[in-house]
């Protein structure tokens, strides 16, 4: 089965190895307070680093999925209200989340075809968090290096949380530019569902300790506290952690892979805007994103092409949100080969040319 939904999406076949000596090397049932676990979570962090050009300085943290972050983030960085700039289903449910928990936070819509458009955002000196979606998986947006610059010059006191679900482990992200980056690692990085990585600053660490909030498991202050000795503060998925080590210890660097998923983002999009039934979703190349692609075309052929495709063992991603029905979705994934992307081709070239 060649599988394109973005996420849970296709593992790296080494998955099937790595998993075998896991089990063999005994990290199973190892504890998680005990050396094992921490010379694990130690080797993670530097490959993490390393691996993904994470600045050094910068905290890693270990979470269930990059949900729990929108929570952790909100619960421990905002007493008040966090500002949510978004286009699309995912950045809007962080903001819904942060306005049950903080019911002043401000949501700010834009435009699937537009930049986000950081000159026209006014947001009051008492936002304790900005926050947005680097890449908007339901949709097949990003949002570009320079926009996320020219956000961070224009908010220099503001702190910056950065959903980057889908893109990091697969894009050359410029960290320095935003103080907290989290994703899960069932879109990018390969793996199966069940662990979150969140990266965060120094000022976003110093913020944590300032307000000190400790009224749950999962307070930023006591994850920073255990992580001091590579630890969590609960018992984490150590088998999802050992396959991120392997895995990341066998791929290349985060620049060499971003270049590969470019190259190919371009030629996936070429390649579907040679149809007369289908059409991008995302008109503005500016905007399009390099590891989800969004094609639209009308009900009908959506749900025949979704079914023809599986008849022939190709799985494509359902549309979301508003673009559930009438759109479909292929991931642009570093675990997915290209072979498997042209035999993609293949079969629309043979249904719909
Ligand atoms: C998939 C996704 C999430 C949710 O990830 P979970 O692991 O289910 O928490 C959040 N944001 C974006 C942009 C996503 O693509």
């Amino acid at each position: 089965m060649l599988n394109f939904y973005p996420g849970p999406s296709k593992v790296y076949s080494e998955v099937r190895a790595y998993m075998q000596d896991a089990y063999d090397e005994g990290i199973l049932s190892t504890p998680h307070r005990g050396e094992q676990f921490v010379q694990l979570s130690r080797a993670v962090v530097g490959s993490i680093k390393r691996k993904l050009n994470i600045p050094q300085d910068y905290y890693i943290f270990f979470t269930s999925s990059a949900t729990e972050c929108w929570e952790i983030l909100i619960q421990s960085l905002t007493t008040h209200k966090s500002f949510h700039i978004y286009n699309g289903s995912f950045g809007e449910k962080w903001c819904q989340y942060a306005k049950n928990l903080r019911p002043k936070s401000e949501g700010y819509k834009f435009d699937v075809n537009e930049p986000m458009p950081v000159d026209q955002l006014e947001i009051s000196t008492d936002t304790e968090l900005i926050c947005f979606t680097q890449n908007e998986t339901s949709n097949g947006t990003q949002v570009s290096a320079t926009t996320i610059l020219n956000l961070h010059n224009k908010f220099r006191d503001t702190l910056i949380a950065v959903d980057a679900t889908s893109s990091m482990a697969g894009l050359n992200l410029k960290l320095i530019k935003a103080d907290i980056w989290f994703a899960s690692v069932q879109k990018c990085f390969g793996l199966p569902a069940g662990l979150g990585i969140m990266a965060c600053s120094p000022r976003a660490i110093f913020r944590a300790k300032q307000m000190n909030e400790r009224g749950h498991y999962n307070s930023l202050v006591s994850m920073y506290e255990k992580m001091l000795n590579y630890q969590t503060t609960h018992t984490p998925n150590v088998l999802n952690i050992y396959l991120l080590k392997r895995m990341l210890e066998d791929r290349e660097f985060i620049k060499s892979i971003d270049q590969q998923l470019s190259d190919r983002a371009e030629d996936l999009y070429t390649f579907f805007s040679q149809f007369t039934d289908f059409k991008l979703l995302i008109e503005n190349e500016e905007v399009r994103s390099k590891t989800v692609i969004a094609i639209e075309a009308p009900e009908r052929l959506v749900d025949e092409a979704k079914k023809r495709a599986l008849y022939h063992n190709i799985r494509l991603g359902n549309g979301y949100g508003p673009w559930a029905r009438n759109s479909f979705r292929i991931a642009n994934f570093p675990a997915i080969l290209d072979e498997e992307y042209e035999e993609l081709k293949r079969f629309f070239l043979h249904y719909y040319a």
